[in-house]
C-alpha cells in the first residue's frame, strides 16, 4: 500500500489591505474603550441601535450626496449577483440609522436619542490614522430641532475625552445655514472661484458647478490660499440660524467648554446644516480629526420620511485609540485574579471542579492546561502565571488535592504570605481573592 503523503503546506493568505486585525493585548484596550462609551451613553441616556453593516447604494447615493468624496469614489459597491442587488458596505452610519428610523416609525411619539459602533468601509490610501475598515462610535438624536441638544452631543464627546484623560483636543464649530442661505453663497462662491481658475486642480474645476462647497473641503495645499479667502457662509446667515448657532456656544459656554469658530469647515457630506463640528488634534499629524457630526434636518426627508430635525457626529475608533496610546494614557484592562497550576493532569477534573465554582463567584480564572506532552512542570506553569496579569496562583499539588486544600501564592505583591486554603470554603476563597485590600 502506498505511503500517505502529509498535506502539503497551502500558500499564506493575507488581510485585505488597509483592513486590520484587531489582536489582544490590544483588543482589551478596544473592549476597555467601548465599555466606557457604553457607559457614558447611558449617562446622557442614549438608547443602542444595530444596522446591517450592508446597506442598498441608492442610500448613500442620496443620502450622502452624489458629488462627495466617499460616493464618488471611496465606496465598496456591488452587484448581489444571486438577485441583482445593487448594495454597498456602508462607509457610514447616519443614513443607515435614519433609514432605520423612518422604515420602522421610531420616532412615532418622540425624538429619540440613539448610538451605535461599529466598522465602516471607504475605500481610501491606508496610512496613520486611515484604514479601509475603521470603526466609529456614532451618536445621532432624532427628531430635535433646538441647538441645545447639538450642544448637548458636543458636551457628550468632550466628557469622554475629559474621561480618557485626551488633552490637546480643540473644538471647530461653523454653522452651514440653512440651504436658501446656502443657494446665496454657493451663486458668490461660483463667482469668486471663476475669477480664481488657474489655480483649481481638475477635481475643484469639475465639482465647481456641481457641489462648489466641497471645494472649501479639498486638501490641495496649492488651494489653500484661495479657499481662505473665499466668501464665507457666515456672512450669509439670516438671524433664525445665527440664532441656533447663539443657542450652541450659550450653553458651552456655560460648561466653560473651549471652541474655536472655523468658517471653513464645511465636512464631507451633503447632509449638513446649521450647526458642524469636529474634535481636531495635533498629535496625529493630518489624520487629526477624531469626531465629527453636525445637524441634518433634511437627510429624514431625502431617503423618503417626514421632515424632521436631527443632529449627529460620528467619532473615529483608530485615532481616539492610537491618541490614547501616544499619551501613554492609562485604561488599564482588569487584570485577572488566578491563574491555576496543577501537578497532574488525572487532578484536572477535579481542579476544574473547583474553579468552576470560583467562577461562578465571580473571580476570573485562567486554567494551565495540558499539552501532547502532558501536564508541564510547576516550574514552567509557574513562568506563564508571572507573565499574566494574574494577582495570585492556585496550585493544586497531589498533597494540596490528598487533603482537600489548595495554596494561594501571591504573583505580584511579595508582602502577601503563602498560604493553604481548604476547598471547603471556596466561597470564602472567592471573595478574598477579590478583594483589592
Ligand atoms: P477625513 O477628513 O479625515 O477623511 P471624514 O470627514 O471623511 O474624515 P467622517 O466621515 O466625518 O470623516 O467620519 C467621522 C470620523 O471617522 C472622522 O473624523 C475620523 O475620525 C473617522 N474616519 C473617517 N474615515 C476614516 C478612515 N478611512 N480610517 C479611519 N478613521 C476614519
Ligand atoms: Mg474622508
Amino acid at each position: 500500500m502506498q505511503e500517505q503523503n502529509p498535506p502539503r503546506k497551502a500558500e499564506k493568505l493575507l488581510a485585505v489591505k488597509g483592513m486590520n486585525d484587531i489582536l489582544p493585548p490590544d483588543s482589551a484596550l478596544w473592549e476597555t474603550f467601548e465599555d466606557r462609551v457604553r457607559q457614558l451613553m447611558r449617562r446622557y441616556a442614549f438608547e443602542n441601535i444595530r444596522t446591517p453593516i450592508v446597506e442598498p447604494t441608492a442610500l448613500f447615493i442620496r443620502g450622502l450626496g452624489e458629488v462627495t468624496d466617499i460616493v464618488e469614489k471611496e465606496m465598496y459597491s456591488f452587484d448581489d449577483r444571486l438577485n441583482g442587488e445593487a448594495l454597498t458596505l456602508r462607509p457610514e452610519n447616519t443614513a443607515g440609522v435614519v433609514r432605520a428610523a423612518v422604515e420602522h416609525s421610531l420616532l412615532y411619539n418622540s425624538p429619540k436619542r440613539l448610538y451605535y459602533m461599529g466598522p465602516m468601509f471607504r475605500h481610501e490610501r491606508p496610512q496613520r490614522g486611515r484604514y479601509r475598515q475603521f470603526h466609529q462610535v456614532g451618536a445621532e438624536a432624532l427628531g430635535f430641532s433646538g441647538g441645545e441638544v447639538d450642544a448637548e452631543l458636543i458636551l457628550m464627546a468632550s466628557a469622554l475625552w475629559r474621561e480618557l484623560g485626551l488633552g490637546n483636543v480643540e473644538l471647530q464649530l461653523n454653522s452651514l445655514g440653512q440651504p436658501e442661505e446656502r443657494n446665496l453663497h454657493r451663486a458668490a462662491l461660483i463667482a469668486y472661484f471663476e475669477k480664481n481658475m488657474d489655480v483649481l486642480d481638475a477635481e475643484a474645476k469639475r465639482r465647481l458647478h456641481l457641489n462648489p462647497l466641497r471645494l472649501l473641503d479639498s486638501k490641495n495645499p496649492a488651494m489653500q490660499e484661495v479657499i481662505e479667502a473665499a466668501p464665507k457662509l457666515m456672512d450669509f446667515l439670516g438671524e433664525a440660524s445665527k440664532a441656533h448657532l447663539a443657542t450652541v456656544t450659550a450653553v458651552l459656554d456655560a460648561n466653560g467648554l473651549a471652541y474655536v469658530m472655523n468658517p471653513r469647515l464645511v465636512r464631507g457630506m451633503d447632509y449638513y446644516n446649521l450647526t458642524v463640528f469636529e474634535f481636531v488634534t495635533t498629535e496625529l499629524g493630518s489624520q487629526g480629526t477624531i469626531c465629527a457630526g453636525g445637524r441634518y434636518d433634511y437627510l429624514m426627508e431625502q431617503i423618503g420620511g417626514k421632515h424632521t430635525p436631527a443632529v449627529g457626529w460620528a467619532m473615529g475608533v483608530e485615532r481616539v485609540l492610537e491618541l490614547l496610546k501616544a499619551g501613554g494614557s492609562a485604561i488599564e484592562p482588569a487584570p485577572l485574579d488566578v491563574y491555576a497550576i496543577t501537578a497532574d493532569a488525572a487532578a484536572l477534573p477535579e481542579v476544574m471542579a473547583c474553579i468552576e465554582t470560583l467562577r461562578r463567584h465571580g473571580v476570573t480564572v485562567q486554567m494551565h492546561a495540558s499539552t501532547s506532552e502532558g501536564m508541564s512542570s510547576l516550574k514552567s506553569q509557574f513562568k506563564r502565571a508571572d507573565a499574566t496579569s494574574a494577582r495570585f496562583a492556585l496550585v493544586f499539588g497531589p498533597d494540596e488535592l490528598a487533603n482537600g486544600s489548595v495554596t494561594v501564592k501571591a504573583l505580584r505583591d511579595a508582602s502577601i504570605p503563602q498560604r493553604l486554603h481548604s476547598l471547603g470554603e471556596l466561597s470564602v476563597l472567592a471573595e478574598s481573592l477579590q478583594s483589592h485590600a
